[in-house]
C-alpha cells in the first residue's frame, strides 16, 4: 500500500485551461522545474491539486479535460478526478492576485516598500481568495477520505505554495481540527521573506504571521529568511521562539522553520544542453542575461554596468556583446510598463554610443525563450550575468551552470541579494546597487583564467547536481516528517 497522500495547493493549476476552436476546454501544460518534481508525488501517490485554473467559468460543475493523449509532460498522468479547479468572482480573483499579491506583497517581500500599495480592501479580497482556496482544500481532503482509496496509515499531507496563499493554512487547520479531519500541513514560499522592520510595513501585518502558523512545517529557501521569520514572529505576535532550532511556538503548538534552497531539474538542462544546436553564430564572447522583466531583477543597474566596462575598457569593444532576454511580464501593470520604455531607451542610447559597423554591444530581446534554447544560449556564454537587486532564489543561475558543459566553461556572476548568491560560493559575488564594481567583476569573468574557472564551475555544478529539484522536494518531505517519496507507487 501506499504509505501516505498530498494535497498540493498553489494560486495556478501546473496547467493552463483553455477554449480550443470549437469551445472545448483544453490543457495547455506548463512545464516548469517546481512542476515536474512535484506533479510526480500527486500522480503516482493518492494525491490531489488544488489551484486556480487561469480560465474563470460560467458553468463551475464544466468537467475538466484529461490531458491530450500525446501529452508527454509531467504533468500528463495527472487525471482529471485528481485536479481540483478553484473558481473564483473574477473581479475578486483580480483584486487579489494584481491588487493584493503582485502590488503589495510581491515588491514589500522584496524589501521595496516603496513600490508596494496597501489596500484594505485588496487585502479583503486576499483573506477571501485564501478562505476559498481553504475550502476546497478541505473538501478535497473529505473526498480523499470518502474516495475508498488506500490513504494509508498517515494522514495526508497539505502542501501549501507561496505567496499568494499565505494566510490559507490556518482555515484549513481550523476547519480540520472542527471537522475532526487527520492532516499535516507544510508552507513553501517562493519569494525572499524580508526582515521585520519591512515586514511590519504592512498594516496586517500579523494576519500573515498567524496565517503561517497554521502549519506545521513553514519553509523558505535560505536560512536568513528563516531567521527573518522567526523574528517577526517573536517581535510581531511575542511568539517563544528557538532561534537556533528554527522553532516557534504559537497557539500551544510549536511550527518548524526549515531552510530548503529549491534546485533545478539539472539532468534535464545537462541534456538539453548537449542536444542544443549551435545557435549563436558569432566569434564575440557573450554576457548573458535571462530575467522576466521586473523591477526586482536589477535590469537597468545591469546596462549601465556594461556601458562602465566599455569605457573603462575599451578592449572588450567589438570583442564582447551583451544578450540579454526580458520576458514580458505583468505587462498591465504601469511600472513594469515603464520599466520597459526605460529599457528600450537605454538599450538604444548604449547601443548608439557604441555600434561599429560590424558590431552591437547590446542584443536585446523583449520575448520569451524556450527552455531548448535557453540551453543553447546558456551553454555557450562566456559570462552568465545574474545581477537582481533582490530574489528569492533565481533558476536562471543554476541553469546557467547546468548547461555549462563546454571545456574549459565560462564565468557566473551572482548578486548576493538573490538566495543563488548565498548557496553558488564559487561564483563571483557583484553588488549590482554599486555599478562600477559591476563592471569589474564582468572584466575579471572575462579575464579569468582556465584553470580557475574550470575548478569554480566544477564546484558550482556538483552542487546543483546533488542538489536538484527532486532533492528539494525529498527534503520538504523529510521536514514535514513524511514517510512519502516521490516516486512512492502502490507498491
Ligand atoms: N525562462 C524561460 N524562457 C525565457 C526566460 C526564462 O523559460 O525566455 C525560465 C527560466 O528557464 C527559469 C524561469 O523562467 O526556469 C525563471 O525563474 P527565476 O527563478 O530565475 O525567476 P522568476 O521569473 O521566477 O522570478
Amino acid at each position: 500500500a501506499s504509505s501516505g497522500s498530498m494535497i498540493v495547493v498553489s494560486n495556478r493549476l501546473p496547467f493552463v485551461l483553455q477554449r480550443n476552436e470549437k469551445g472545448n476546454l483544453v490543457r495547455k501544460a506548463s512545464a516548469g522545474g517546481l512542476v515536474t518534481a512535484v506533479a510526480p508525488v500527486v500522480v503516482n501517490g493518492n494525491g490531489l491539486w488544488v489551484g486556480w485554473p487561469g480560465i474563470h467559468l460560467d458553468d463551475p460543475n464544466e468537467p475538466i479535460p484529461e490531458s491530450d493523449p500525446n501529452d508527454i509532460t509531467p504533468t500528463a498522468g495527472l487525471k482529471s478526478k485528481k485536479v481540483v479547479a478553484v473558481q473564483i468572482d473574477p473581479v475578486k480573483f483580480d483584486d487579489y492576485y494584481n491588487g493584493c499579491c503582485n502590488a503589495t506583497f510581491w515588491p514589500l517581500f522584496h524589501s521595496m516598500p516603496d513600490r508596494a500599495v496597501f489596500k484594505r480592501d485588496k487585502w479583503k479580497a486576499y483573506t477571501e481568495v485564501n478562505k476559498e482556496f481553504a475550502k476546497c482544500t478541505i473538501d478535497a481532503l473529505k473526498n480523499l477520505k470518502k474516495s475508498g482509496d488506500d490513504v494509508g496509515p498517515d494522514a495526508p499531507l497539505v502542501w501549501i505554495h507561496d505567496y499568494h496563499l499565505m494566510v490559507a493554512a490556518n482555515w484549513v487547520r481550523q476547519a480540520a481540527e472542527e471537522q475532526e479531519i487527520q492532516c499535516k500541513i507544510g508552507f513553501f514560499l517562493h519569494i525572499p521573506f524580508p526582515p521585520w522592520d519591512i515586514f511590519r510595513l504592512f498594516p496586517w501585518a500579523d494576519e500573515i504571521l498567524q496565517g503561517m502558523l497554521g502549519c506545521d512545517m513553514v519553509g523558505f529557501h535560505i536560512t536568513d529568511y528563516c531567521l527573518n521569520f522567526v523574528d517577526c514572529c517573536q517581535r510581531s505576535l511575542g511568539c517563544r521562539v528557538d532561534r537556533k532550532n528554527l522553532l516557534v511556538e504559537h497557539g500551544g503548538r510549536t511550527v518548524r522553520v526549515r531552510p530548503l534552497p529549491i534546485g533545478i531539474p539539472f539532468e534535464r538542462f545537462v541534456e538539453l544542453a548537449e542536444k542544443a544546436p549551435k545557435v549563436l553564430a558569432t566569434n564575440q564572447k557573450i554576457i548573458l542575461g535571462v530575467d522576466r522583466l521586473d523591477y526586482t531583477k536589477g535590469l537597468v543597474h545591469r546596462l549601465l554596468a556594461f556601458e562602465a566596462l566599455l569605457e573603462k575598457y575599451p578592449e572588450h569593444k567589438e570583442k564582447v556583446s551583451l544578450l540579454q532576454i526580458a520576458v514580458p511580464s505583468r505587462t498591465d501593470v504601469k511600472e513594469y510598463q515603464d520599466l520597459k520604455e526605460e529599457m528600450d531607451q537605454l538599450v538604444g542610447r548604449i547601443n548608439g554610443r557604441f555600434t561599429t559597423p560590424n558590431w552591437s554591444p547590446i542584443r536585446y530581446i523583449y520575448g520569451c525563450v524556450s527552455q531548448d534554447e535557453l540551453a543553447a544560449f546558456y551553454r555557450e556564454a562566456a559570462v552568465g550575468l545574474v545581477t537582481p537587486l533582490r530574489d528569492g532564489m533565481n533558476l536562471v543561475a543554476k541553469e546557467f551552470v547546468a548547461c555549462q558543459i563546454n571545456v574549459p566553461p565560462g564565468v557566473l556572476i551572482v548578486s548576493p541579494f538573490a538566495g543563488a548568491g548565498e548557496t553558488m560560493h564559487e561564483a563571483i559575488i557583484c553588488n549590482p546597487y554599486e555599478i562600477e564594481s559591476a563592471s569589474e567583476s564582468i572584466h575579471r569573468a572575462l579575464t579569468m583564467p582556465e584553470d580557475e574557472r574550470i575548478l569554480r564551475m566544477n564546484y558550482l555544478r556538483r552542487r546543483e547536481k546533488l542538489n536538484d529539484v527532486n532533492y528539494w522536494t525529498r527534503s520538504f518531505l523529510h521536514a514535514m516528517g513524511s514517510l512519502l517519496t516521490q516516486g512512492d507507487h502502490d507498491d
